[in-house]
């Protein structure tokens, strides 16, 4: 029997739909699963995925895409390229393969999820290859970090890191949990595909392999771009999805949802994008800045993207902007100080050189974060290691789990210093909580009691739940004494300051 071609018989496939028979239409679809804002079946059924594709096609595009990545992987395997690699990119692929590799895994679920409970069949459709896609998503992004492993034991937490409570993923596992894994179906594919993929997915998977082909990492560029096209596909579900919204007078409710989406995804690609792209990528191999990448890709585009389909900017856009030239350059000091707090060895990447190219991207630079930095290097130079090392635990924001920071050298005056670094506080029902900014605490708002019951790793820490002593809290994070993060450049970037280091001690 020959077989069809696809526009012959995709229209009429697509929409199908069924009307149960054996249970109620609720009990197949639950309101609090597939649509709490109560819009027709008739208005789900109107939903017209842009990119269309069958499943045999889906297939063999995939397995094409497999072949592609994995043969350049064992082409190059030989080449030893992590062997010659520096510090800088080894702390870069660490920091990538770590919260990425579960995070893609764990989408996978997300995805069933819209897959399972949609009321719109075209949207079932593009969730199901959406589901395949992040499984392979996984997979990939475990195997090549799996290949790592006998050179450099961090890269055991590719596949570790998810089942940890250390400071970094119970951020990142705090964020996904909100936009991913705990709303409706509907909710989740406006946060997931719209807020996060069509926002931000382009800055980590097209920018950054920007940097990695130039630095010569052909086996990760390679598998970037693999995973970017998926993400380019499945991520479309969103539109669709916030129109048929507005359509059905729901405008206010998908605004809120991008908004929230938008806002705690940008906190962990500012930590995680920021730091790749302005510090643990070699000077001489940088593509742009994050600030560069983050015009381009997310304020240029995103903004035209949300104002097409008819939503606003969020309203904190402004406060967005700023924080995009300033956030990632307070956590990076908070990453090298609190070193042993994290699995991978972290780098400041802050040689004269590199401060000349920091301040070049981010004019003031020097002023403000260099002078934070200043304190650094002379403790270093003065082989006072200990004193790089804070003792004091750090404010932690109870929405994105990051150092509540701010920016030196502005704001008011505080003994004599300029600092603008706020604890954005909220009391509730007898407990106060810390937020970072004025987005983190509005999210918060909207729904406190979705929020109160999560603790930070500084609430674990005050409320007995990490156990006493020096081990203890590293032993809570999932660290063994190897496990604890040391300078990855061994003090080396201090190297063309004017006088010569001390003597390492770490
Ligand atoms: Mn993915
Ligand atoms: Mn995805």
């Amino acid at each position: 029997m020959a077989l069809l071609d696809m526009h012959e018989w995709y229209d009429l496939t697509r929409d199908t739909n069924w009307t149960p028979g054996y249970v109620a239409e609720d009990e197949l679809f639950p309101p609090e699963f597939s649509d709490p804002f109560g819009i027709p079946v008739e208005q789900w059924e109107t939903f017209d995925e842009p990119y269309k594709v069958s499943y045999r096609d889906y297939v063999e595009t995939q397995r094409d895409k497999d072949i592609g990545a994995y043969s350049v992987k064992s082409a190059l395997a030989r080449a030893d390229f992590f062997k010659k690699a520096s510090p800088h990119w080894k702390a870069l692929l660490a920091l990538h393969f770590s919260p990425i590799g579960f995070a893609e895994f764990h989408s996978a679920s997300a995805f069933a999820r819209m897959t399972r409970f949609s009321r719109a069949p075209g949207m079932r459709n593009m969730a199901t290859f959406g589901t395949l896609d992040e499984m392979r998503h996984g997979q990939i992004q475990m195997y090549f970090a799996y290949e790592f492993i006998k050179q450099d034991r961090v890269f055991d937490w590719a596949h570790k890191s998810s089942k940890t409570e250390n400071w970094i993923i119970i951020s990142l596992r705090h964020a996904l949990d909100d936009i991913e894994h705990t709303r409706d179906a509907i909710s989740a594919a406006i946060m997931t595909n719209f807020a996060f993929e069509q926002g931000f997915t382009n800055l980590q998977f097209i920018g950054l392999s920007a940097d990695a082909a130039k630095a010569g990492d052909h086996t990760f560029a390679t598998m970037l771009q693999s995973i970017q096209t998926d993400e380019a596909r499945h991520a479309q579900i969103g539109t669709p999805l916030i129109s048929i919204m507005i359509e059905n007078g729901r405008k206010a409710e998908a605004q809120q949802l991008v908004d929230i989406g938008f806002w705690r995804i940008w906190k962990q690609f500012s930590a995680l994008s920021g730091i790749s792209m302005d510090y643990y990528t070699p000077l001489e191999f940088r593509e742009h800045s994050l600030k560069e990448f983050m015009h381009e890709w997310v304020v240029d585009q995103f903004a035209r993207n949300i104002k097409a389909l008819g939503l606003d900017l969020p309203w904190y856009w402004d406060y967005f902007l700023h924080d995009v030239e300033t956030f990632h350059h307070s956590q990076q000091i908070g990453v090298y100080v609190y070193r042993a707090t994290e699995w991978w060895r972290p780098i400041a990447c802050v040689s004269p050189a590199e401060r000349d190219w920091l301040e070049e991207k981010y004019p003031g630079w020097n002023d403000t974060y260099g002078k934070c930095w200043d304190v650094v290097i002379d403790n270093i130079r003065n082989g006072h290691f200990e004193k790089t090392v804070p003792e004091v635990p750090p404010l932690i924001c109870n929405m994105c789990g990051l150092e509540v920071t701010g920016v030196a050298g502005v704001g008011r005056q505080v003994n004599g210093h300029r600092w603008n670094a706020t604890d954005f506080h909220l009391d509730h029902e007898g407990r106060r909580y810390h937020f970072c900014s004025e987005p983190c605490k509005w999210v918060f708002e909207l729904e406190p009691a979705r929020y109160q019951g999560h603790r930070s790793i500084i609430d674990r820490v005050l409320d007995g739940t990490v156990p006493p002593g020096p081990d203890g809290f590293y032993e809570y994070m999932g660290q063994s004494f190897e496990e604890r993060g040391v300078c990855g450049y061994d003090y080396q970037w201090i190297d063309g300051y004017d006088m010569p280091r001390a003597a390492a001690a770490e």
